[in-house]
Parts: structure tokens; sequence; C-alpha cells
């Protein structure tokens, strides 16, 4: 099986749109992710996924702590920006959190401390404990067949 086949496949796995954000003292880093899930209820445990190559990496090495911005279906631009396909740097105004930068507007903002990491393959899982949580109403932005996606644009399944 080819990369590609493999990505077409895991594309057609609809998901919402993260950005994953970290500081080291002064230092923030934002970095887009998709696989994002919810672990544990008790404890209040999600995972994130991230590539040996990602600067992230790096920045939650050393931090031991993130934060997820879920975002919302105004916030495109900013998915685009934090996957690093925006050629101009942008100064991003972050909302701090629970004394983490956050994403303003984002339709949930959790901070985590890493709870245990696991190398699998050319990723690293971080599992993360939720030490806080906050909640906007708004529509998801989604993820599908590798491009951006309003919920509106598919019409509720009938009973
Ligand atoms: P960079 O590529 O260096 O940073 C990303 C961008 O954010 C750069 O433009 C940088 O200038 C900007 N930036 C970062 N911090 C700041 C700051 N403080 N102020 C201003 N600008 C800042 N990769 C994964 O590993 N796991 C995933 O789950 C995943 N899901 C993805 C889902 C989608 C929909 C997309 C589009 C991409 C996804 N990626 C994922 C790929 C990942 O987002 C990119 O490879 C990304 O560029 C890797 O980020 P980096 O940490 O290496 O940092
Ligand atoms: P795409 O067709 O590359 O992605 C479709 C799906 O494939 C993703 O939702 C993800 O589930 C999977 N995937 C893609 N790249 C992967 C990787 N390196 N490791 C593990 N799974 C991966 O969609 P696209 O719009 O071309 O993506 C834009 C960029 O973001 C690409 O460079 C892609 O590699 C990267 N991306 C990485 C991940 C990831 O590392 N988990 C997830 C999504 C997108």
């Amino acid at each position: 099986m080819d990369d590609r086949t493999f990505r077409t496949a895991m594309g057609k796995f609809a998901t919402g749109v993260t950005i994953v954000t970290t500081k080291v003292g002064e230092d923030i880093h934002g970095m887009t992710a998709n696989a994002f899930m919810s672990v544990s209820l008790d404890p209040k445990l999600i995972l994130i996924s991230i590539d040996e190559k990602a600067t992230m990496k790096r920045y939650i090495d050393h931090s031991n702590q993130f934060a997820i911005s879920i975002l919302n279906d105004q916030q495109k631009d900013m998915s685009a920006y934090f996957a690093g396909q925006k050629k101009e740097m942008k100064e991003v105004d972050f909302h701090w959190f629970n004394g983490m930068p956050t994403i303003d507007g984002a339709l949930v903002k959790l901070t985590c401390d890493v709870d245990n990491s696991v190398v699998a393959g050319d990723h690293t899982l971080y599992i993360g404990k939720v030490t806080d949580v906050a909640i906007t109403e708004g529509e998801p932005l989604a993820f599908f067949e590798g491009k951006y996606r309003k919920m509106e644009d598919y019409s509720n399944i009938k009973e």
C-alpha cells in the first residue's frame, strides 16, 4: 500500500480541527492537528498524535503541558496558518486560559498536563490529563477528504 492510498483512506474519516498550543518560558508555539480524541472519563484524558519531525514535539517534550482549541467554522485560515500553509508570518493574539495560550473564539479550550507519551512509528502519542475546560456555542470546522467543510454542507440524516 502506498502513502497516498493510506492518506486517502484516512481522509474518509471526517474529523474536527484543533490547534495544539504550548509555551516554553515566554516562547509560544502552535500547530494544527486533527489526530485528537477523547480517551477516558475517570480520569479525564485526551490524546494527540504529533509527527516526530514537528517543531511542536520538541516544545511539548520541554513544557510537559499543552492546550487544545477546537476550531469553529469561521477559523479555516487559522488552521491553514498553524499548518504552515500560509506564506506570511503573523502576530497571533492568543487568549490566555488557565495559564496557557489558546485560540480566541474556539468552540472548546482544554488545558492538559502530559500524563504519558508513546512513540508510535513516525509519530508520538501524547496522552493529556485535562486540567480545565471552557466551552463556547457555535458550529465546528470539519475536515474530510483533505478539505475543510462546514456541517451545513451535509443535510441531516433522516431516521
Ligand atoms: P511550524 O510548521 O514551524 O509551525 C506551524 C505554523 O504556525 C508556522 O506558520 C508558524 O509560523 C506558526 N506559528 C507557530 N507558533 C506561532 C506563534 N507563537 N505565533 C505566530 N505564529 C506561530 N500534524 C501532526 O503531527 N498531527 C496531526 O494531527 C496533524 N493534523 C493536521 C490536520 C490538518 C487539517 C492539517 C492541515 C495539518 C495537520 N498536521 C498534523 C500537519 C501539521 O499541522 C504541520 O505539519 C505543521 O506545520 C507542523 O507544525 P510544526 O510544529 O512543525 O511547526
Ligand atoms: P491528506 O490527504 O494528507 O490527509 C488525509 C488524512 O490522512 C488525514 O486526516 C490523516 O488522518 C492522514 N494523514 C495525512 N498525513 C499523515 C501523516 N503524515 N501521518 C499520519 N496520518 C496522516 O490531507 P492534506 O490536506 O493533504 O493534509 C495537509 C498536510 O497536513 C499534509 O502534509 C499531511 O501530511 C498533513 N497532515 C498530517 C497529519 C498527521 O500527521 N497526523 C494529519 C492530517 C494532515
